[in-house]
């Protein structure tokens, strides 16, 4: 599914086939989870191919690096130039791409001796669907930010996030929400939160969550729509009283919630602020980079 034969991946700097290529089962990352990624969208618009806020992704898996002690010595520049590289090199427009940056052979806990970073890309539709989503309040919490950096996409977080996730689906849920230590509205195992209420947006503020790129653009959009938002610490008892509720991120994009622990919202996806937002994002998504150009020249 994610590759084939002739899939080439970037690796170091150069192309190799992704089923050629091998990595080092000492990794520090494979034993203790200790290395950072990226998700990223592609998508095809009117003229080219956008890797869409590509520059953006590469700062935060640069920034990610640096904050758990990973070296990072690649230019941002020549990531985004690769990823749009691998993409043409696999005739891939929609695409998933996914940046790793990995520590290869280390079995101290100690800073490691050797870094790579490989990019893959492939096709992937909506990652949580396109229908509403059932969700319920997960039974882990995300991390606390004085055990590891909440802000970094760090694979061995993705821990709290594989748990979370199956739970709610052995349970019959479509996906989690978690709240972070203090008990307060944080986020999905791979998304980040919104509610509505009386025409106002809400959203847990930075600090426990990761920073979405997906979750800066929704800002962006409902600026530019003027929807107000509010950013703060919410507990989950205030969704008894919203009127709808969405996630967004790369992978999903922005995907409306029915119901969280089988308690609907009060408001039709249809009639949502959230919808409104769902169609400005789709649209922004997919304009190419020159149109933006114009329009804010
Ligand atoms: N929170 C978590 C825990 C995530 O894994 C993701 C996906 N990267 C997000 C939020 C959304 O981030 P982004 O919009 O940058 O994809």
């Amino acid at each position: 599914m994610y590759y084939n034969n002739n899939t080439q991946i970037y690796l170091d700097g150069t192309f190799v086939k992704a089923n050629e290529s091998v990595t080092d089962l000492y990794g520090q990352t494979l034993h203790y989870g200790y290395g950072v990624f990226e998700g990223i969208r592609a998508y095809a618009t009117e003229n080219d191919t956008r890797v869409f806020k590509a520059k953006e992704h590469y700062d935060r898996l640069k920034n990610s690096a640096e904050l758990i002690n990973i070296p990072f010595k690649y230019n941002v520049q020549e990531l985004v130039d690769a990823t749009y590289k691998l993409l043409e090199k696999n005739n891939l427009t929609n695409a998933y791409v996914r940046p790793l940056v990995f520590c290869d052979p280390n079995m101290s806990l100690a800073r490691p001796n050797k870094v790579s970073i490989m990019i893959c890309a492939w096709e992937w539709g909506a990652y949580l669907g396109d229908k509403q989503l059932r969700l319920t309040v997960s039974f882990y919490c995300r991390p606390h930010p004085r055990s590891i950096k909440i802000e970094a996409k760090v694979c061995g977080h993705y821990v709290n996030s594989i748990l979370a996730t199956n739970e709610a689906k052995d349970k019959g849920y479509d996906e989690a929400l978690l709240l972070d230590s203090d008990g307060y509205l944080a986020e999905g195992p791979g998304a980040n939160f919104f509610f509505e209420k009386n025409g106002v947006l809400y959203t847990p503020q930075l600090g426990n969550i990761l920073p979405g790129i997906t979750r800066a653009t929704v800002l962006e959009l409902a600026e530019k729509l003027r929807i107000e938002v509010k950013q703060g610490l919410y507990k989950p008892e205030v969704l008894v009283s919203a009127d709808s509720a969405f996630y967004c991120g790369t992978a999903a994009e922005v995907i409306g919630i029915e119901s969280i622990d089988e308690k609907k919202f009060r408001k039709e996806w249809k009639d949502s602020l959230g919808l409104k937002l769902q169609e400005a994002y789709s649209e922004f998504v997919r304009k190419s980079e020159k149109t933006l150009s114009k329009i804010h020249a």
